[in-house]
């Protein structure tokens, strides 16, 4: 039985990384906006297709964004369904978030949802690109000040067509996290087409301060170091092969699961080539056992897998007696995300299959 660990991450060897990394050294600049940094952001902007800046996190990147729109004494609209760093920025960036419901299908949020909790407050929607499935905003988000701004963490690499999915909404984030598909260990990088929101969001990276030397935002230190933004440029070398051969096994392993009653397999929207940070699977009713045993079991058959996404609404810090989301309470308690690695092989899909139908065997 092999171990299947939830992410396999893909760094440079030391060796790859050895020259220049030795040079960063010698010329004694390792962060500051370093030679590094300047072309990792200029390959990112070729790449996208959008100008694009790095910090040294996602969430560092997402909470600059906010501060560039200016969120702050408002309320921003989130989905629940999203790792805990969408509300936790929102509340880093001064603001309060508000809840709403998700799509049954697409998992990305409602618009209805949207659309019943905007208020005089609302400063700005922040969607997310659960496990890279890409949140397409209508365009008939306006009521005037308020800013469409995404978090697509996970969904560095998704496609919309023939296109990088970069450059919806007003600003978008990513992250280069080590457990997500493209890697710099600890890395995030924003992008959008609006060149004021790009200034901001550059000196709120650097402690809010502007050319000349005063500081018309507050700021915090968001910056990216040279040696996170050599080991980007390395990983960009492949990653437009990378990326179809991670898409396709997600593919293979979803064929794998297609006919095991009750256990539901997430599918890309229409028209979108997801990256798969996670496959998601959905146990249901008529799968016989409950998601936590089924993960367990998983677990007992060599296969790490995560209760992801949780419902952010109800974590200690949000909890209220109010907020009711039907779509996201009932998905987040049947989920189940599977790992999805660049080049899975056919006996470690069949594992994971396996593993479903035995666990489905021993119920009936
Ligand atoms: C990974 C992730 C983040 C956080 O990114 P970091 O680079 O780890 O700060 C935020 N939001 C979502 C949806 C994520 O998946």
């Amino acid at each position: 039985m092999r171990h299947l660990p939830i992410v396999r991450p893909r760094h440079p060897t030391a060796t790859q990384l050895l020259p220049q990394l030795q040079g960063i050294l010698n010329s004694g600049q390792v962060t500051n906006n370093g030679p590094y940094v300047q072309q990792f952001e200029k390959s990112l902007t070729d790449l996208l297709g959008v100008p694009t800046i790095v910090f040294s996190s996602g969430m560092a990147a997402m909470i600059a964004m906010l501060r560039a729109v200016d969120v702050a004494g408002g309320e921003v609209i989130c989905p629940s369904f999203t790792f805990c760093a969408t509300p936790h920025a929102i509340v880093m960036a001064g603001a309060t978030p508000v809840f709403a419901d998700i799509d049954a299908e697409t998992l990305t949020l409602d618009i209805y949802g949207v659309a019943r909790s905007m208020t005089k407050q609302t400063r700005a929607v922040l969607g997310v690109d659960p496990y890279g499935i890409c949140w397409e905003p209508p365009p008939l988000i306006d009521g005037g000040n308020v800013s469409v701004l995404i978090d697509s963490a996970p969904a560095f690499g998704s496609e919309i067509g023939d296109w990088h999915a970069a450059g919806r909404g007003d600003a978008q984030i990513f992250s280069f996290h080590a457990t997500k598909p493209f890697s710099t260990m600890e890395g995030g990088a924003l992008c959008s087409r609006d060149p004021l929101l790009i200034k901001r969001a550059q000196e709120i990276r650097n402690f809010g301060q502007s050319d000349d030397g005063d500081c018309r935002f507050v700021g915090f230190n968001g910056k990216m170091l040279e040696v996170c933004a050599l080991i980007g440029l390395k990983q960009l070398e492949d990653w437009q092969h990378r990326v179809p051969r991670r898409v396709e096994s997600a593919i293979r392993l979803r064929d794998a699961l297609k006919d095991i009653p009750g256990l539901r397999v997430q599918r890309a929207p229409l028209g979108q080539s997801p990256v798969w940070l996670y496959q998601p699977v959905f146990i249901e009713p008529e799968f016989g056992r409950d998601r936590d045993s089924v993960m367990r079991e998983l677990a007992a058959a060599g296969i790490q897998t995560r209760p992801y996404y949780r419902a952010c609404h109800l974590l200690g810090c949000y909890v209220d007696k109010y907020t009711y989301l039907p779509v996201t309470e009932r998905l987040s308690a049947q989920v189940i995300s599977l790992p999805v690695y660049d080049n899975m092989a056919d006996d470690e899909i069949a594992q994971i299959a396996d593993a479903f139908k035995e666990i489905r065997a021993c119920v009936s």
